[in-house]
């Protein structure tokens, strides 16, 4: 029999499941909120409506254990066949009823869950393959799915806050955020942005770069809260976030 209990040792994974389950939590409880014919309604992501959201969250959970299972087995299992599959199933769960929109997101978080339980402590480095091809420890699927239902929580449209998000979610968020744009700023030409957090001690984020406290014309000051400024990195709005001069931001650019 399987214990009942996670069997990962490792401190930082257990702290990393624990807030991945919060959000969890915090996304269901924004879902049942709605009503079914809510389910009909937008979402703050233009090109998909509540329908097409709900069931991007629940197909990722089930993506998300596909991964966990090739970590526990060895058998590859990857999230999805294809780009296009990926859209079409999100498209046909889109047109499911209510009821089966609700049961497919419980049933694929409870079976996410057990599966992160039930892996063996010393299979959560074992590698795995994401849906942008990149090749990660298990353990990295437990972000994935984090980033997922808190921010997509927000996306429901219906009260979900990034200002009801911990600290230490933020934080997070800002520094997986800020390393895309670096890794992608001389392809992509991005700006070097300094993000100035004021609900945190400390430099702006981003300030570490280069030699002590050298500025170029390319570095933008963007000032906010933590949860003020996670809304715009992530593309949701600039509300509460200005630049250095104190003139509203402008878009920032793409996170994934
Ligand atoms: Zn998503």
């Amino acid at each position: 029999m399987a214990a009942r209990t996670d069997q990962v040792t490792d401190p930082a994974i257990a702290a990393a499941l624990l807030l991945a389950r919060r959000g969890q939590a915090y996304y269901s409880r924004k879902l049942n909120e709605l009503s079914d014919a809510d389910f009909d309604g937008p979402t703050l992501l233009g090109d998909w409506d509540r329908r097409h959201l709900i069931a991007h969250v629940g197909l990722n959970a089930r993506a998300i254990t596909r991964l966990v299972e090739w970590a526990r087995t060895g058998v590859e299992t990857p999230m999805y066949a294809s780009p296009e599959q990926r859209a079409d199933e999100i498209d046909f769960s889109a047109t499911l009823p209510a009821h089966a929109l609700r049961n497919l997101s419980d049933h694929a978080a409870i079976h996410l869950t057990v599966e992160w339980r039930d892996l063996p402590a010393e299979a959560w480095t074992n590698e795995v393959r994401t849906g942008l091809g990149r090749i990660v420890p298990v353990s990295e699927t437990v972000w994935m799915r984090t980033r997922e239902v808190w921010i997509h929580a927000v996306d429901l449209g219906n009260g979900g806050r990034f200002e009801d998000f911990p600290p230490e979610l933020l934080d997070a968020l800002l520094a997986d955020i800020l390393g895309a744009w670096d890794r992608r700023r001389d392809a992509e030409g991005l700006p070097r942005y300094l993000l100035d957090v004021v609900d945190r001690d400390g430099d702006p984020l981003g300030a570490e770069t280069d030699a002590g406290s050298v500025r170029d014309e390319e570095e933008l000051v963007v000032r906010g809260t933590a949860a003020a400024l996670t809304r715009w990195a992530t593309g949701r709005g600039a509300d509460g976030v200005l630049t250095g001069r104190g003139e509203p931001a402008s878009p920032a650019p793409r996170w994934l």
